[in-house]
């Protein structure tokens, strides 16, 4: 009786001992499962980021798997665990710190590339629109959580605001290059324009302002290289004749005549301008009484000796004189002194019978 009674005991401590084995077992898979997917989520929220070592991580957390589940002791386990326990936390200090800084350093990035944008001083329209359409972009991008997202979007970006760029360099190219040509035409203009203020219409010789300006320049008190120099104040004789003999177009012929005959008498360095009506004025610079009185002879001489033809198919038969006041530059005259004494040598050619000079 005693007998059965303990074995019947026994039997059912075994039973108990089983039914708890086996719910021990079960339990012991269940944390297992839950641990390899732990382990699978910890490796999947390791960024594949070189800088922090992601990879090394994963094959760290693939061998804390291996080990855990190959020992047998829980001593074992435990030693197991507390070993790889703080490099994993380590881990995970590291990468979100390495995050923060990347966030700080695209934060800089857009920030930088935002004020890039509104650098772009255009008055361009179109890239204005383009360039705040790309702040608000840009924008956008800061919301992307995923680092990578970011990275790629960042690129696509700035490769679009560098054609941007680009385009508006080349846009600019062109209109500095319009401007350039538009500046030069100006500047020929007013050349020419500057020109023109100096030269009579008529003849293209100097003018009465130029003449003004020249004379002056000579007898500046300040200029250290004063020099001498001589004036001839050529008129033509009678005109009032040849005007009224063959019409004012002729006499404007005639005075277009007698310029050429006087340019081409004269040195380059010398200085020939229309006076008046028929009237011209040469500065001969270094020239002495003498030797303008010279000149003034052999300009009388040639321009009494030239025929000129009034039809094209005409022989040359009108011919023109000339009177010549001629004086030199004393060293206490000025210009008014000066101009006064050729004005009255002219006159006193004119009233020595004209086609003649007269020096004083
Ligand atoms: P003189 O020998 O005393 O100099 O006689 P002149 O007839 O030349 O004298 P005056 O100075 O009295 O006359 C000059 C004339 O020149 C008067 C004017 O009508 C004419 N004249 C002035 N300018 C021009 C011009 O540009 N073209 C033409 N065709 N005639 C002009
Ligand atoms: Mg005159
Ligand atoms: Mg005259």
């Amino acid at each position: 009786m005693f007998g059965i009674r303990k074995r019947l005991a026994t039997d059912d401590h075994i039973e108990e001992y089983v039914r708890q084995l086996k719910d021990l077992e079960q339990r012991f898979d269940a944390y297992a499962q839950v641990i390899r997917t732990l382990l699978t989520h910890l490796k999947d929220f390791s960024m594949d980021i070189s800088d922090i070592d992601g990879e090394g991580f994963r094959n760290a957390l693939d061998r804390f798997g291996e080990q855990f589940f190959e020992q047998t002791s829980a001593k074992r386990i435990n030693r197991t665990f507390n070993r790889h326990k703080s490099s994993v936390a380590a881990y995970i200090d590291h990468q979100k710190a390495y995050l923060e800084e990347r966030d700080r350093e695209l934060r800089n990035i857009i920030d930088l590339l935002t004020r890039a944008m509104a650098s772009i001083n255009s008055e361009n329209d179109a890239y204005h629109r383009q360039i705040l359409e790309k702040g608000e972009q840009i924008e956008q991008i800061t919301r992307l959580d995923d680092i990578r997202k970011i990275k790629s979007a960042l690129e696509r970006e700035v490769q679009s605001l560098r054609s941007t760029v680009e385009a508006k360099q080349a846009d600019e190219q062109i209109r500095i290059a319009s401007l350039s040509k538009r500046v030069a035409t100006l500047k020929a203009e007013l050349q020419s324009a500057k020109e023109e203020s100096i030269r009579d219409g008529l003849t293209g010789v100097y003018n009465r302002r130029a003449f003004d300006e020249q004379i002056k320049a000579l007898m500046d008190p300040n200029d250290v290289q004063r020099g001498r120099f001589s004036i001839l104040l050529l008129d033509i004789d009678d005109f009032k004749c040849i005007n009224d003999t063959y019409g004012h177009p002729i006499g404007d012929r005639v005075i277009l005549a007698l310029a050429d005959v006087c340019r081409q008498m004269i040195r380059s360095d010398d200085f020939l301008a229309r006076y008046g009506g028929e009237e011209f004025v040469i500065l001969l610079p270094g020239a002495s009484r003498r030797n303008a009185v010279k000149k003034a002879h052999q300009l009388c001489k040639t321009i009494a000796q030239t025929r000129y033809t009034l039809e094209d198919d005409d022989p040359p038969t009108l011919s023109l004189t000339v009177s010549i006041g001629v004086t030199a530059r004393e060293r206490r005259d000025d210009a008014e002194a000066l101009i006064a004494r050729v004005d009255k040598a002219l006159y006193q050619a004119k009233q020595e019978g004209k086609n003649r000079a007269f020096a004083l």
